[in-house]
């Protein structure tokens, strides 16, 4: 066993950059696969009762003095292995596991151990007056979309099919009454060009805030192995950014000139192509191209493109005619985010282009596709493929994170 670790050590130094991806996913299967036998192996040793024979109160105590483990750590390997592997019972008898699907896929080494917590958790929740069949299908469902997603996203999945389940849900929590208003809010710009915040808000509005706030800043769901890298301030920066979208898009919204508030991003038509470059934005400040083609790419925004000698071209003019009804037609098809995993509203939604506008992309339904802020930031930077159906979209993973490159959907939009 060593030296053949030694030997895949070895190979790991030696593959080039695109066999590394392939030799860390071999790895993490293997460790899945031996984390499986490592169940079997608890469950046997609960089934042989050793903690009572040897002097322990539990075989969680027991494995976690065996092998300096937490208590919550032995604790979820014991419950793990009670759910997944196979039982043996007095008469000697062997059951199947209690969630065949979730052991198969661990057994294959296709999910890892957060996907199995989430299912485990998540079938714990589903109400006992739901029948055996109905149960046996959410955790083949489960299953099935472990393969593919991680667990945060997998969480969101869960909760879809509980909600699905359960129809009554749980009761709605009350918002707390606005009070009176008192409180402070400063402005300031700051030389890099971004804009501090600094004041206080009175108790009740805090609590207000607060609680409108902490919905949005939720970490989002994982895609594809990748959890939301943000920090809980980011996050909170990123929920104020989605609120503002919100009261932008309200009815009642102050209007200037009978529009709503907006940005205007000044940038150079080669630079809007290519990528390559620098944008202005209304206050003078600076961002690069790359994110200005983000930002162009929705079709709510309206371009003011320059061209050689920097006269405005009209090219933002065929943009303007488009939005509420392409938007509408959007809404309905998509439902919110389209990236797989996502459950962010319309409301929170831009429309991307797959093939951008700047490209010779059509701003039309065959070419947009509603995606939250963040996954549109994602779509741009790495290297997702866009397929869109008449009734449904698909997003192809770049290589490295899928090899076979199988498209995925959003399932939280069935
Ligand atoms: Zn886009
Ligand atoms: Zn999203």
């Amino acid at each position: 066993m060593v030296a053949c670790l030694d030997q895949w050590r070895a190979g790991i130094v030696e593959c080039d950059d695109t066999g590394l991806p392939d030799q860390i996913r071999d790895i993490e299967s293997v460790s899945r696969l031996l984390h499986a036998v490592m169940l079997d192996a608890v469950a046997e040793l609960d089934s042989r009762n050793l903690a009572a024979i040897t002097g322990f109160c539990s075989t969680k105590r027991l494995l976690a003095g065996m092998l300096h483990l937490s208590a919550t750590e032995a604790g979820t390997r014991v419950t793990h292995a009670a759910q997944l592997a196979t039982r043996r019972i007095l008469s000697g008898e062997v059951l199947p596991p209690v969630l065949p699907h979730t052991a198969a896929a661990l057994a294959a080494g296709e999910i890892g151990l957060g996907q199995v917590r989430v299912i485990t958790e998540t079938m714990g929740a589903i109400p006992a007056s739901v029948s055996g069949e109905q149960h046996e299908a959410a955790e083949a469902e489960l299953a099935r979309y472990a393969r593919s997603f991680a667990p945060a996203s997998l969480s969101k999945i869960g909760q879809h099919i509980l909600a699905h389940l359960d129809q009554d849900g749980p009761q709605p929590r009350e918002e707390p009454e606005p009070a009176a208003a008192a409180g402070e809010l400063r402005l300031r710009e700051r030389r890099d060009g971004r804009l501090g915040l600094e004041g206080f808000l009175e108790a009740e509005h805090g609590a207000a805030f607060r609680s409108l706030i902490e919905q949005f800043a939720a970490p989002r769901p994982a895609s594809e192995g990748i959890p939301d890298p943000r920090t809980a301030p980011q996050r909170n920066a990123d929920a104020l950014m989605e609120v503002c979208g919100l009261a932008r898009a309200a009815q009642g919204c102050p209007t200037t000139g009978g529009e709503p508030p907006h940005v205007s991003v000044t940038i150079g038509w080669e630079s809007l192509r290519t990528g390559l470059g620098a944008a202005t934005l209304d206050y003078g400040t600076h961002l690069s191209a790359a994110e200005a083609r983000r930002w162009a790419c929705d079709a709510k925004v309206i371009p003011v493109v320059l061209g050689g000698a920097s006269e405005p071209l009209d090219v933002g003019r065929a943009m303007r005619t488009v939005p509420l009804s392409l938007r509408r037609a959007l809404v309905a098809r998509d439902r919110g985010c389209a990236f797989p995993g996502c459950d962010r509203p319309p409301g929170l939604c831009q429309a991307h282009h797959a093939q951008h506008w700047a490209d010779g992309g059509d701003t039309s339904v065959e070419n947009c596709v509603l995606l939250c802020e963040t996954h549109h930031r994602h779509v741009h930077q790495t290297g997702w493929e866009i397929l869109i159906h008449p009734h449904r979209v698909e997003f192809i993973p770049p290589a490295i994170i899928d090899p076979d490159r199988r498209p995925l959907h959003n399932p939280l939009r069935c």
